[in-house]
């Protein structure tokens, strides 16, 4: 069954077939949606026959993807997505929320939320023979597509910014991706990795450029799809079939706008197969200093006007958006909203997820500072189910971390020196 039917433009509408085109629209360089035969789907299967597979990783999902799932034994590709979700119970309190719970996206395979999209996008790259995968990255969609390509023996090329935070930079080059640290931002590493993939022939990844991507991060919808339905079914038997309850939230950080792009696309998915009555609430958390998605959506405008970016969150520092449109929408067509947080507020969430076991870096921990906000302004009631996305592990980012915390003393090493400090 070929499920792949084509791409539709997000600006102009206008309908590509899947040969016809490989990145944005050439009229407007609009985003691509991937469009798929929603019916032959629908009469294929059933959601059981998808929620029974056995495997915990993003391929459970393979019927609603556009690409094949690469052959072989088990490699960390085929071992992406299948994240965890578990309750806040104590962070649930302080808040003021009854129902609290954190996707941990940092279990991925190289720790953060896009080894979803790199997976996806390294099988379209065997289906269509590329030789080399290229990617602009702040670090971690590198890293993803680094480890992914490592997995399966496929070439790949990262060009960072040489601001890029140590481990990152270590990740990319232990997984033995060619290297190339750009002097400039991650927006002068994207427009040059564009130019060198057509230069070259690469296969270009790019965030907001490649339409794979979003399939790829479209998967944690799916995840999100399954957990619910048995969350949901539990809170049921307790309370009764006929509760009205307000629709789940989930809140996520948002740097170019694929992340939350690809989840409205997983919702919009499901929905369309009738698998999904209710799309969640989605709400974009961006840092101060990087906000020009949430600026186009206050300001009831799909223009997105560039800033010059600045925050502590390297993995959400992002002059122009590259999937601004779509990201706007992700919030107005679900009800949801963006909310703004400060530096300082980031940090303080790193610290206080520490505290419930969980080290998020800061793009991850940003998404639980704008539930912060959000609650403590009246965008979520008491009574909203919300589900947070730690997107990145706080290990990709140590100096960030220390700012959360104070020193460790040191000491003698004598019994006397232990009594003394306490
Ligand atoms: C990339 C990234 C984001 C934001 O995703 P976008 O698609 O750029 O909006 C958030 N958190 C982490 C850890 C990331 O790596
Ligand atoms: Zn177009």
């Amino acid at each position: 069954m070929n499920k792949f039917v084509g791409y539709r433009c997000s600006l102009c509408g206008t309908e590509y077939s899947p040969t016809e085109i490989t990145y944005t629209c050439p009229k407007d360089d609009g985003n691509l949606d991937v469009v798929l035969d929603y019916d032959a789907i629908k009469n294929k299967y059933e959601p059981e026959d998808i929620l029974s597979r056995a495997d915990a990783s993003l391929w459970s999902f393979l019927p609603l993807l556009p690409v094949a799932e690469p052959e072989g034994e088990a490699t960390p590709l085929h071992l992406a997505g299948g994240t965890p979700v578990f309750k806040l119970t104590r962070l649930a309190e302080k808040l003021g929320l009854q129902n609290l719970w954190l996707k941990d996206e940092s279990r991925n395979p190289t720790a953060s939320f896009k080894d979803r999209a790199s997976a996806v996008v390294v099988a379209r790259a065997r289906e269509i023979g590329a030789e080399v995968v290229v990617t602009a990255s702040t670090g971690n969609a590198g890293a993803a597509l680094a480890g992914m390509s490592a997995a399966v023996g496929q070439k790949s090329i990262i060009f960072a910014p040489r601001s890029a935070p140590q481990a990152k930079v270590a990740q990319l080059l232990i997984f033995g991706a060619k290297v190339i640290l750009v002097d400039g931002t991650y927006d002068d590493a994207f427009d040059l990795t564009i130019q060198a993939s057509n230069e070259f022939g690469w296969y270009c990844r790019n965030t907001g450029y490649n339409p794979f991507t979003a399939e790829g991060k479209k998967t944690a919808a799916f995840e999100i799809w399954e957990w619910w339905r048995d969350a949901h079914a539990r809170w049921h038997d307790e309370f009764g079939e006929d509760l009205d309850h307000p629709p789940l939230t989930v809140f996520v950080s948002v740097g170019d706008g694929n992340i939350i792009s690809g989840l409205h696309k997983g919702f919009k998915d499901l929905h369309q197969l009738g698998w999904l009555p209710r799309i969640p609430r989605i709400v974009g958390v961006q840092a101060d200093g990087s906000a020009s998605i949430s600026n186009a959506f206050h300001g009831n405008t799909e223009t997105i006007t560039p800033v010059s970016a600045r925050t502590i969150a390297d993995s959400i520092s992002v002059d122009l958006p590259r999937d601004g449109v779509r990201a706007v929408r992700a919030a107005k067509e679900t009800g949801g909203t963006y909310v703004n947080v400060s530096d300082e507020e980031i940090i303080r969430a790193i610290a206080e997820l520490g505290g419930a076991g969980v080290f998020a870096e800061p793009a991850g921990a940003a998404a639980y500072a704008g539930l912060v906000k959000a609650a403590a302004s009246g965008v979520v009631g008491s009574e909203d189910p919300v589900l947070v996305l730690n997107t990145g592990n706080g290990l990709k980012d140590v100096r960030a971390a220390m700012q959360a915390v104070a020193e460790a003393p040191i000491i003698e090493p004598t019994l006397e020196a232990v009594k003394k400090l306490l």
